[in-house]
């Protein structure tokens, strides 16, 4: 919340996510909630992202025409996603008599850089939102998207209405975020996934934002990070009540951890693995290789290297990418192979298990806990890599449920209840 002195009113930053206005109904319910806070006499700044699967509707469109659409295009499709329940949601809150209007990205002021489906903020300039606000009582922003130096319309990356969100309170100065959700909190992994996972009502940034990168998928990574960096509190709540949820914010100091060193579980299905199988092993092969994937805009991550060989004039790489990024990996390194040789292959049935928390690495042991639990579930590790902060593992994606569930009991995360 933020008191804006001039105007002698507080704003109320709040986010609500794709199933909280999946339908004409729950928008009803969504715009209640709303007005809730504005009879308090809170003005509202609201961010809402696309109804239900809309944005995955419109991929799947796109698709239909090629399996490489064009980014930028792709984009402006995407964007009207958000545009819609911006409008819906204005309008139900018009209907009941509460001043609203709806801002689309650029409206409110987003700048983001010119990386389409991935732009990054790079200002957010509310004059607009703030001048809105002396008429009207809520200012409901689109979700995910933006407006790079040319005009293009740009999107934030699956997920990024959160970032929109904490961005907005940033700029008007808001101490809190609150993104409202169909879980009551964040929990010690994806509760649709395992049931006797535990609600956590406090966590750090960095433990957040590393489970945030690792497909967690309760918050986008870039919002975190936001939130870290302006000091915004984010708070994840249930948009079906008013209790308590869980707070992001810096706890690191007061985090004791003893017995227990693992604080959550994430599982990333939305990744694939890329193998390059007889590439020349000599210098300047891995930067070419990197550096065609750069310019597609597409990030690699996990990338292990088989080990140099004596007759082997020929080396072999892996590492991950976003499956949606597939076809256009496949178009960047086919290219690059075709001049210095090779072949690869890409494997989209994989899913990526970390286990993340403060004292991973200085936890003796834990490395092999989760090893020993991942085979417990006949699951066969093919990557690992591990960090002060984690321990990730790639697996088979049919394997990866049950791996999830014996990670998570190893490391005593189940719910008591
Ligand atoms: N609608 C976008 C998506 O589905 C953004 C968001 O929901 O945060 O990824
Ligand atoms: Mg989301």
């Amino acid at each position: 919340m933020v008191a804006n002195k001039e105007h002698n009113y507080s704003i109320i930053v709040q986010k609500y996510g794709g199933t909280s206005v999946g339908d004409i109904e729950r928008i009803r319910k969504v715009a209640n909630r709303i007005s809730h806070y504005v009879e308090k006499g809170h003005k509202v700044a609201v961010t809402v992202s696309a109804m239900g699967a809309m944005t995955d509707r419109l991929v799947a469109l796109a698709k239909e025409i090629s399996t490489r659409p064009s980014k930028r295009e792709l984009d402006v499709l995407m964007a009207t996603g958000e545009q819609q329940s911006i409008a819906l949601v204005s309008m139900m809150l018009l209907h009941k008599g509460i001043k609203a209007r709806s801002f689309t990205g650029q409206q409110a002021g987003f700048l983001t850089d010119s990386r389409s489906g991935a732009a990054r903020i790079i200002e957010v300039n509310p004059k607009s939102v703030l001048e809105a606000f002396k008429e009207f009582d809520v200012v409901v922003v689109a979700g995910f998207q933006g407006v790079d130096e040319f005009g293009n319309i740009t999107t934030l990356g699956r997920g990024g209405s959160d970032t929109t969100a904490v961005a907005i309170a940033a700029a008007l100065g808001a101490t809190e975020c609150e993104i409202y959700t169909d879980t009551d909190g964040i929990y010690t992994t994806d509760p649709h996934k395992v049931q006797t996972a535990t609600k956590i009502d406090n966590i750090d940034y960095d433990e957040m934002l590393e489970l945030a990168s690792l497909g967690a998928g309760v918050l986008h990574p870039r919002a975190v990070w936001y939130a870290r960096r302006y000091g915004v509190v984010i708070h994840v709540r249930s948009s079906f009540s008013y209790a308590k949820g869980s707070l992001v914010s810096d706890i690191k100091e007061n985090i004791v951890k003893t017995d227990k060193p693992v604080t959550g579980v994430a599982l990333d299905l939305g990744i694939a693995r890329v193998d390059l199988l007889e590439v020349p092993d000599k210098p300047g092969i891995a930067a070419e290789v990197f550096a065609a994937l750069g310019e597609a805009g597409i990030s690699a991550d996990m990338i292990i290297q088989g080990v140099p060989g004596d007759e082997a004039s020929r080396q072999q790489m892996a590492f991950t990418i976003d499956k949606d990024q597939a076809e256009y990996a496949t178009e960047a390194i086919s290219s690059v192979l075709d001049t210095i040789g090779g072949h690869f292959s890409i494997d989209k049935n994989i899913a990526k298990l970390s286990v993340v928390g403060i004292a991973v690495g200085s936890t003796p042991g834990v490395a092999a806990r989760v090893f020993k639990a991942v085979s417990s579930a006949a699951a066969n590790i093919q990557m690992i890599t591990t960090s002060e902060v984690r321990v990730s593992v790639v697996i088979a994606d049919d394997k990866a449920k049950a791996a999830l569930k014996a990670v998570h009991s190893e490391f005593d995360l189940d719910s008591k209840s």
